[in-house]
C-alpha cells in the first residue's frame, strides 16, 4: 500500500483511509466524508503470502493477489474495505477476506445495477449510494454535509473534464505512455484535489502540435499492469493514442455531467453516463459502437486487447471486440496477462512483431 502517504493523510488531515477494490464507486461520497480512496488493483507480482491459494487458481490474479495482500497484513495501514459488486470474485471476497482472510476491519459493499439506464435501475443506485453514505458515515466518525457532497460532486466532475482532455489530446502531451498513466493513475490513491492539480499542469503543458511521433493505437482491456507494456508499446514504435481500460479511461465520464440541486441524483445520473463497461453488464453493441467511435476519433491504427487471464467480465466482450475491428479491418492484438511485475519476453515480442506489421501496413 502507499503507506506513508496514508500515514500523512491520516496525521496532518486527520482522514479515515478506505481499501478500495475495482472498479466503480461512487468517490465523491468518500470525498465529502473526508474518506481518502486507495484502490487495490491485487497488486501486482506473486501473491504476497500464502492465503491466494485458499482461491481455485482458475480465479483471476486480482482477487487472489488481494486476498493474499489483506490475509498478510499488507493493507493494514487502512481503516476499512470498500467492495464493489464487480463480479462473482470481489462479491466473493468481501465475505473470504473477513471468513477465511484474517480481516477484521470494517468492511462496506456497493452493489450497483447491471445494464443499461432505467427508471428501477436508477432508483436502485441511488438508494444504494444514500445507504453506503449512512454507513461511511458511522465510519469516518462525521454526518455527511450535503454541501460538501456537492462540492465532491464539482471537484470529480472537472478531475473528469480534465481527464477527457487529456486523453483526447493524448498526441499533444509531452510524455511517454508510462509517464502518462503513471500521472492518471496517481488518482487511484491521491487526495482528489491534490490529483486535480497535477492534472491540470499537465493541461496547461498541453502543446499547440502534435509531439507524439509513433504509430497511434488503441488499447482496452482492465488494468494497466504491468506499466511496461507501455514501454514495450514505445520501444517498438508506438504509443496509445486512445484509452479504455476499465480503470482509466472507462471511468472518466464524458460529457461531464451538470451538477443539479441532488447530488445523489447527480451521483445516479453520472454512473450511467460513464463509458460502456462489461463489469456493469453494458449493452455489448452499444459498448461496440462506442469503442468503434473511440477508435476513428483517435486515428488508431490498430487495437491491443489487454485483458487478466479469468477476468469474466472482460472475457465476455472479447469476441464481440474481434468481431468488431474485423469488421472494420483493423489490426487486432491480443494479450492476457496475470498481473505479472514485469511484461513477459513473450508479449514483448508479440508487441513488437504487431507494430512491426502496423507500421509496413500489412495485415495479420
Ligand atoms: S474477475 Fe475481472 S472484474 Fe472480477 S476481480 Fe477479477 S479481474 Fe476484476
Amino acid at each position: 500500500m502507499r503507506n506513508p502517504y496514508i500515514r500523512e493523510q491520516k496525521e496532518i488531515f486527520g482522514r479515515k483511509v478506505l481499501a478500495v477494490l475495482p472498479v466503480h464507486y461512487p468517490k465523491e461520497i468518500l470525498t465529502a466524508l473526508d474518506i481518502l480512496a486507495v484502490e487495490m488493483w491485487g497488486p501486482p507480482g506473486t501473491p504476497r503470502g500464502p492465503d491466494a491459494g485458499r482461491l481455485q487458481a482458475y480465479v483471476c490474479a486480482v482477487a487472489r493477489n488481494a486476498l493474499a495482500f489483506m490475509a498478510s497484513g499488507g493493507a493494514d495501514a487502512v481503516d476499512g474495505a470498500l467492495f464493489p459488486h464487480t463480479c462473482d470474485s470481489i462479491q466473493g471476497l468481501a465475505t473470504q477476506a473477513p471468513d477465511m482472510g484474517g480481516w477484521t476491519k470494517p468492511s462496506f459493499r456497493f452493489i450497483h445495477p447491471k445494464g443499461e439506464w432505467r427508471p428501477s435501475s436508477h432508483t436502485f443506485v441511488e438508494k444504494e449510494m444514500r445507504s453506503l453514505a449512512g454507513e461511511l458515515e458511522a465510519f469516518a466518525g462525521k454526518p455527511l454535509d450535503e454541501t460538501r457532497l456537492r462540492d465532491a460532486v464539482r471537484l470529480h466532475r472537472e478531475i473528469d473534464d480534465v481527464r477527457a482532455e487529456l486523453l483526447a489530446n493524448r498526441s499533444r502531451i509531452e510524455m511517454n505512455d508510462r509517464e502518462f498513466y503513471t500521472l492518471l493513475r496517481r488518482g487511484e490513491y491521491l487526495w482528489p484535489e491534490e490529483h486535480l492539480d497535477e492534472l491540470r499542469a499537465a493541461r496547461e503543458n498541453l502543446r499547440s502540435d502534435t509531439v507524439q511521433k509513433g504509430i497511434p493505437i488503441m488499447i482496452t482491456g482492465y488494468v494497466p499492469e504491468p506499466m511496461s507494456i507501455f514501454d514495450a508499446i514505445g520501444n517498438a514504435g508506438a504509443f496509445v493514442a486512445v484509452d479504455d481500460y476499465a480503470a482509466v479511461g472507462r471511468r472518466v465520464v464524458r460529457p461531464a455531467a451538470e451538477a443539479g440541486e441532488d447530488p445523489f441524483r447527480d451521483l445516479a445520473d453520472a454512473y450511467f453516463q460513464a463509458p460502456p463497461c462489461p463489469t456493469r453488464s453494458s449493452n455489448r453493441s452499444i459498448r461496440m459502437a462506442w469503442l468503434a467511435g473511440l477508435y476513428d476519433k483517435g486515428g488508431a491504427a490498430g487495437v491491443i486487447v489487454h485483458e487478466p487471464k479469468f477476468c469474466e467480465p472482460e472475457l465476455f466482450d472479447v469476441p464481440g471486440l474481434r468481431e468488431t475491428f474485423s469488421a472494420k479491418k483493423a489490426p487486432l492484438l491480443y494479450l492476457e496477462g496475470e498481473l505479472e511485475t514485469e511484461l513477459p519476453g513473450q508479449a514483448v515480442t508479440r508487441i513488437e512483431a504487431f507494430v512491426e506489421m502496423l507500421g509496413s501496413g500489412s495485415r495479420a
